[in-house]
């Protein structure tokens, strides 16, 4: 059997909702299905505005222009997460400082945070890795008396929540992905979510947005004409990506919930290997709602951990390591980071396999996977 790592899910709406919105003469940004999709987003996940944008690596560029990032700050994050986190502040000239992760959810370390604060320190961002929420309460007290904003890389995380609020609405700004490889798709497709009131922020939002002019007041009739107001860039998605979106947000629950049947099958025949310790894998703690995005195990080394995946592609099966730490990475060293520095970052990058989840996973397919990775971990 051939077990692809991914595998896209279309809900069977998307071509009519794609050809409605050729026919409704509206294929660039900011079209109907725009205004559906930030609708649904705004009242499912009870955000005060949601801005669609060309990717989650633009959404996160957006934040930090819009909270005025430049030289001479420092935006602490983890290592453990995509370039895109990193660049995004980077791009504005700040300073990376790096938090090493928490064992447990491989999530950013709140101790760690809280020991790399100084007086440059302006955001933090925490990545919620896999759809399982950072401690955010915790780390919303600690922004909160040191005045730092927090901007959530919420990529993984569309539809997760955390003690019942979701995702990428704990902090000032949270960012979304809804890219191909996702858990509801649209190709290249993001959002910000601004999770204030504060009209100045959503205003500076919408200029940067739409390449630093007042459209958005113009297509609000607050304006009769729209011209150059500030500096910005171009980040509305076209409305047929809207539309192929819109089809796979209403059903995301359903999307969840043939997810959480993988998640919850390969659980269960994992948990004697997990009581042996030879694996440690998946845990969603208490107060933790995950959309499972990812389901990774975490073997002792990295030669074992190269076995199992050597092993599984022989049976067919497509398991893959995940980040290469950015400390660690070349562009990390090339700004002065050196391995050894974020242990627990570390040994996540060297252990850490991801085994194939996707929403329309057949029961034969879990069970092929589990058979042989069972065989595998049988003889470790
Ligand atoms: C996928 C991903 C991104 C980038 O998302 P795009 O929509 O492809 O730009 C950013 N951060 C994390 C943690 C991701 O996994």
């Amino acid at each position: 059997m051939i077990i692809p790592f991914n595998k896209i899910y279309y809900t069977g709406k998307e071509m009519e909702y794609i050809g409605d919105a050729i026919s409704r003469g509206q294929v660039s940004g900011d079209g109907y299905y725009t205004k559906l999709v930030s609708t649904l987003i705004e009242e499912e996940f009870n955000v005060p505005r949601a801005f669609l944008t060309t990717s989650a690596t633009h959404a996160l560029e957006m934040a930090f222009m819009i909270i005025g990032i430049k030289p001479g700050d420092e935006v602490i994050m983890p290592s453990f997460t995509f370039s895109s986190t990193a660049n995004a502040a980077l791009l504005r000239g700040a300073k990376i400082v790096f938090a090493d992760i928490d064992d447990k959810t491989l999530n950013i370390d709140i101790d760690d945070v809280i020991r790399k604060i100084t007086g440059r320190t302006r955001a933090v961002v925490p990545v919620h890795y896999a759809g399982i929420s950072c401690e955010m309460d915790r780390l919303a007290d600690i922004a909160r008396d040191y005045g730092l904003y927090i901007i959530e890389d919420a990529a993984h995380a569309v539809n997760a929540k955390y003690r019942g609020k979701s995702l990428g609405t704990w902090g000032q700004m949270g960012c979304y992905s809804f890219h191909g490889t996702k858990n509801y798709i649209c190709g290249e497709g993001g959002a910000l979510l601004i999770n204030t009131d504060d009209k100045n922020l959503i205003e500076a939002a919408g200029i940067i947005r739409q390449k630093g002019t007042d459209r958005d007041k113009f297509l609000n009739g607050e304006v009769d004409k729209y011209s150059w107001v500030g500096t910005g860039s171009s980040y509305a998605p076209s409305d047929i990506l809207m539309a192929l979106l819109y089809a796979q947000l209403q059903v995301m629950d359903s999307i969840t919930s043939k997810r959480k049947a993988v998640h919850d099958y390969y659980s269960c025949r994992l948990k004697r290997f997990a009581e042996e310790g030879v694996i440690r894998f998946t845990n969603i703690p208490e107060g933790c709602e995950s959309n499972y995005h990812i389901f990774y195990i975490l073997l002792k080394d990295e030669e074992s951990r190269d076995m199992v995946i050597e092993r599984l592609k022989e049976k067919g099966i497509s398991a893959y390591t995940h980040f290469v730490p950015l400390h660690t990475s070349v562009m990390g060293q090339t700004l002065g980071y050196r391995e050894g520095q974020l242990p627990v970052t570390e040994r996540a990058g060297r252990c850490l396999v991801r085994l194939p989840i996707y929403t329309g996973m057949t029961a034969l397919e879990m069970e092929y996977v589990m058979d042989s990775l069972e065989e595998i971990l049988r003889v470790m």
